[in-house]
């Protein structure tokens, strides 16, 4: 049961029936659905096109940021599906807004906050400029500033909403150096700093309790972007430094998360939490053709997007029903599982003759590079480990990152602030955790 699709169907179809019998008050009627005869056929179709994938629910995809979502988060979004409501306004979804103001709360209070506002969005990038341009709003014209480990939208992002955009170094671990950033606050202007908690390359977490140091004395608006690292606010076997950072997060004005990276949603489901409720002035519009019809608060007045999803809000709460959003819960050990597999990956890299490892990792993403006598050669072999491990089912990612990220490389120093071509691993499922020394194995061989 590779893809636990029959589990899948067996808890989807309990739970329609149940649905059915909400709206048994109906006239029974024939649903006219074109096509219908042929829809196996298709749907066989499309089965076969999706072999062309990585297999993303595979303990040994160790690549990219993929994470299954939850079958139960998978069995209510298939049962939200049956009505499609909109999260728009209470017409288009009056159960999945008042499902997503939950979810949203429980996400609020792990960071927290219990007065806030807050909502979901498509995705982290969606939600993220939701913070910039609210950012912009309250600092019309001034910089915003993020280091160059940021997720690459934020400049763009600024473009989109023509705010200035700087970016400051990072230390060796990729944390944003925070001399780089005390210069950029002496020069002025800077209206917003965002502080990545979990970088998407390394996993680096930004030294979150001294920006808020530099917060005090220079001043300035700080939005977080844990799109991929929030929910490590609850996970026990983080190192100090990291640690801190996330306990001092209820400190920022705005905070990103993604439920579709760490919180086992499928896609379509970031969250952005403002500290200040009062921020919901900036949402105001007065559009005629929105359907709102009631004086309770509709989710669109508080969102840029218009039509959301209702059936990931479903599908969200569903799964902290399941799982509540607390320290040393299921949740919580299934995040340090992941990151404890990274630990014992690095260790193995590190006492590997073939590759120079990169730092000890943050959170749950490993880094490492091939050991050659040239940067180049060194991108080479990294390329041929990628498909060697690949050909044994070992299904890695390639980044390029600064050769400085390598020490012990044997590099020219000239080359430090190049960028090298290197392997990396995402290890976000619980189940990395009883596989990392098969993927150790295979990692070996391909070596
Ligand atoms: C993934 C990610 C984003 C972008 O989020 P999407 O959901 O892919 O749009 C932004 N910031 C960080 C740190 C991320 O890891």
């Amino acid at each position: 049961m590779q893809l636990s699709l029959t589990y899948d169907a067996e808890l989807l179809a309990e739970a329609l029936d149940r649905l059915e019998g909400e709206f048994a008050g109906l006239p029974g009627f024939e649903a006219e659905v074109p096509g219908e005869g042929r829809m196996a056929a298709v749907l066989a179709e499309a089965a076969q096109r999706l072999g062309d994938n990585f297999p993303y629910f595979h303990p040994l995809y160790a690549g990219q940021m993929l994470k299954p979502p939850h079958p139960v988060a998978r069995a209510a979004y298939a049962l939200a599906m049956r009505l499609n409501p909109n999260n728009h306004a209470l017409d288009g979804g009056r159960a999945s807004s008042r499902m997503e103001m939950e979810a949203v709360r429980e996400i609020a209070a792990m960071f927290g906050w219990s007065r806030f506002l807050g909502h979901l969005t498509s995705g982290g990038t969606f939600a993220n400029l939701e913070a910039l341009w609210v950012a912009g709003l309250m600092a019309p014209g001034k910089n915003v500033v993020a280091s160059e480990q940021a997720h690459y939208t934020h400049s763009r992002i600024s473009g989109v909403l023509k705010l200035p955009f700087a970016a400051v170094g990072t230390d060796d671990r990729g944390r944003m150096d925070l001399a780089a950033l005390e210069a950029a606050l002496k020069g002025g202007d800077v209206g917003t700093v965002v502080a990545t908690l979990g970088t998407t390359a390394l996993g680096a977490v930004d030294p979150l309790d001294r920006i808020l140091a530099l917060r005090k004395k220079y001043g300035f608006r700080l939005h977080v972007d844990a799109a991929y690292g929030g929910y490590f606010r609850l996970a026990s076997n983080l190192e100090g430094e990291a640690q801190r950072a996330f306990e001092c997060i209820e400190e920022a004005d705005s905070i990103v998360v993604d439920p579709h990276k760490h919180g086992l949603q499928p896609y379509g489901c970031g969250c952005i939490l403002f500290r200040d409720p009062a921020m919901g002035q900036w949402y105001k519009h007065n559009s005629p053709y929105t359907y709102f019809t009631s004086a309770e608060l509709h989710l669109g007045e508080i969102s840029l997007e218009c039509s959301r999803a209702g059936a990931s809000a479903v599908a969200l709460w569903t799964t902290q029903r399941l799982l509540p959003l607390m320290r040393a819960g299921e949740f919580a050990h299934g995040l340090e599982k992941g990151r404890e597999a990274a630990l014992r990956l690095h260790r193995m890299i590190a006492a590997d003759p073939h590759f120079v490892a990169g730092q000890m990792p943050q959170l749950d993403i490993v880094t490492w590079a091939a050991r050659a006598p040239s940067r180049e050669e060194s991108s080479r072999r990294a390329q041929q480990v990628f498909d060697r491990a690949a050909e044994q089912n070992l299904h890695l990612a390639l980044a390029h990152l600064p050769a400085r990220f390598f020490q012990g490389s044997e590099w020219p120093d000239g080359d430090s602030g190049v960028p090298v071509t290197c392997l990396r691993s995402v290890l976000m499922k619980p189940e990395h955790l009883s596989w990392v020394e098969e993927i150790g194995k295979r990692l070996q061989r391909a070596a």
